[in-house]
């Protein structure tokens, strides 16, 4: 699976709030997009059949493999890439899904949620991203509504670096994503693509249906640091959203 962080240290067209990286140098992409007409991969974000995010309408409903969010707690770290609050994990636990297993990455904020269900729109999502021994990508989707305070985003949002200056660690507070995850797995499921720039599909996502609660202060906080960074839905044009019964 492409993944630019892969390429060194420091993407030199670094990316997608998806991975983490900030859109840096947009000449040196617009240079690559010259030398690989076909491979131009700004342009997928406009032609690509299979985008994220999604407004959820229709689902077909199907027994599918249970979600078993086997994630632990590591200390907190975490970096302001300039898009949004990111933390990342080392070695927390994976989630399992059937005989797949994907490893726990990192969870990020999105305003406004990006996917919608029946048309609404969230004010907030966190992505929780993974990654297979084989490089398969997966998102789980963790939508907001207003609502009361929420005790994981109080610890992470408080403790949002004012500038792009890399990873904070504090190392006496651990954390767990299985703190952002809702009590009812239901979850509806698609094969869609990153968010941002260069929108590379295959990655499979899945849209928990509880929404968690976070409060007007907590967004407004939010707000203040970050601009809105989301697209709107695209098309679904011939994909098939699964729904767990
Ligand atoms: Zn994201």
């Amino acid at each position: 699976m492409f993944n630019l962080e892969h390429f060194g240290k420091r993407p030199i067209i670094a990316v997608d709030p998806f991975f983490g990286a900030a859109m840096s140098n947009r000449s040196f992409a617009f240079f690559l997009c010259l030398f690989f007409v076909g491979a131009c991969s700004a342009s997928l974000c406009e032609t690509g059949r299979k985008q994220s995010p999604i407004d959820i309408r229709d689902s077909k409903k199907q027994k599918m493999p249970e979600l078993i969010f086997d994630y632990h707690a590591e200390s907190l770290k975490l970096a302001n890439d300039g898009h949004t609050v990111r933390v990342r994990f080392k070695d927390a636990g994976q989630l399992s899904i059937g005989q797949q297993h994907y490893a726990l990455q990192q969870f990020h904020f999105h305003t406004p949620g990006g996917d919608r269900i029946a048309g609404e729109e969230f004010p907030m999502a966190a992505h929780i991203l993974h990654k297979s021994t084989s490089g398969q990508l997966l998102a789980v989707v963790v939508l907001f509504r207003l609502g009361a305070e929420n005790p994981l985003l109080a610890r992470v949002f408080n403790r949002i670096p004012e500038r792009r200056d890399g990873d904070h660690v504090f190392a006496s507070e651990p954390i767990s994503a299985w703190d952002l995850v809702p009590k009812n797995h239901g979850h509806f499921r698609y094969s869609g693509s990153l968010t941002a720039s260069p929108c590379t599909e295959g990655v499979e996502w899945i849209v928990l249906k509880q929404p968690l609660e976070l409060s007007v202060a907590q967004l407004e906080l939010y707000k203040r640091k970050f601009a809105d960074n989301i697209r709107g839905p695209r098309a679904l044009n011939q994909r098939v959203v699964l729904e767990s019964q």
